[in-house]
């Protein structure tokens, strides 16, 4: 029998689902977003009519699956959940679509990565909730109408920038979502070690928030792996120690930084002199998708004024050599 108390319940990945926000309530941060959502739904369950289709884009891992959740059980109504490359063929959100029940909500993620011919399909059944699908092949060929049920389409991407502008503008609801506040991931970071059952020390919560990223997923990551090493190396209790121990130890710096964005940062410096320095230059040096660079990696340096946008490329700004423990060179930083 293993020791119980070094297997606390419910500890595993799975705890990110009983993590997850239930409630616009419960739902912390983006305090723009949730009271504009807050009156719409209420809105649509009033005229107990489907939701306008909403279209959330931000960075990665910001809460853009979770509210969509949220707002299904708000609506009282069906969740169903896909993703741009799994849709291949019209046909796959045809079946889908016909499926759905009315007001249902159906959730796209990464809908910039739609098939244009799936894409196609989607307008009428936006605008209008009808399907025109072809039937058969050649000559025996025909358009066959179906009516749908009235629902909400929620789109999600992280590059608002590749959808086609008739897609976007079948949306009435844009809504972006930012990086949260240190003080805002202090109250997810408690809620979740609340939440796990772990006893935790103000210090130690603050430590995670402030290192996570301006991230809740990240959070959540960062609070589950400083609770392994709170049981096995600590006293099983959250301190500022412990976290600063293990985060150290998973190659987070103070800022919040790992590992690839580090080298992002010193290969601009070290290589490139800081730039101006081309994405796709630094995608092929550094062994990372142009993607992940402009999703992932870039987003978050640039909010912290780590990097700085220009026409000619990326440079890196005086923060960026600052944090990397370098001289700040005459030229760079304006
Ligand atoms: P996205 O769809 O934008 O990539 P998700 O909705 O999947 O992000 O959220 C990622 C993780 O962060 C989930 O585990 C979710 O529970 C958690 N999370 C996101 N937003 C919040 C929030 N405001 N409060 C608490 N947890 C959150």
């Amino acid at each position: 029998e293993p020791d119980p108390t070094l297997r606390p319940a419910p500890l595993p990945e799975d705890a990110d689902r009983a993590l997850r926000p239930q409630t616009l309530a419960d739902f912390i941060g983006q305090a723009e977003a949730r009271a504009n959502l807050s009156v719409f739904i209420e809105s649509a369950r009033r005229r107990a009519e489907a939701m306008d289709h909403v279209l959330f884009h931000g960075p990665p891992g910001l809460g853009k699956t979770t509210l969509a959740q949220i707002m299904a059980r708000e609506l009282g109504v069906n969740f169903r959940m896909t993703s741009g490359p799994v849709l291949a063929r019209a046909g796959d959100l045809a079946a889908i679509l016909t499926n759905l029940e009315a007001r249902d909500v159906l959730f796209i993620d990464e809908i910039h990565r739609l098939n244009p011919a799936v894409e196609e399909v989607l307008y009428p059944a936006l605008e209008d909730f009808e399907l025109d699908l072809v039937i058969g092949e050649g000559p025996a060929a025909r358009t066959v109408r179906i009516e749908l049920q009235p629902f909400t389409l929620v789109g999600a991407t992280t590059r608002m920038g590749l959808l086609t502008t008739p897609l976007r503008d079948r949306f009435g609801i844009p809504t972006r979502l930012n990086f949260y506040t240190t003080e805002e991931l202090t109250r997810i970071v408690e809620r979740g070690a609340r939440l796990s059952g772990i006893s935790s020390d103000p210090e130690g919560v603050a430590e995670i928030a402030a290192r996570a990223r301006g991230t809740p997923r990240i959070a959540g990551r960062l609070l589950r792996r400083v609770i392994d090493f709170a049981l096995v190396e600590g006293d099983g209790r959250l301190t500022r120690a412990i976290a600063d121990t293990a985060l150290t130890r998973l190659g987070v710096d103070h800022l919040g930084l790992d590992g690839a964005d580090r080298r992002y940062l010193r290969l601009m410096a070290e290589n490139y002199g800081g730039g101006p320095v081309g994405v796709e230059t630094l995608s092929a040096a550094l062994s990372e998708s142009r993607d992940s660079i402009e999703e992932v990696i870039e987003p978050y340096l640039l909010q912290q004024g780590l990097i700085a946008r220009t026409p000619r490329g990326r440079m890196l700004a005086q923060k960026g050599w600052t944090h990397l423990g370098l001289p700040v060179p005459p030229v760079a930083g304006q």
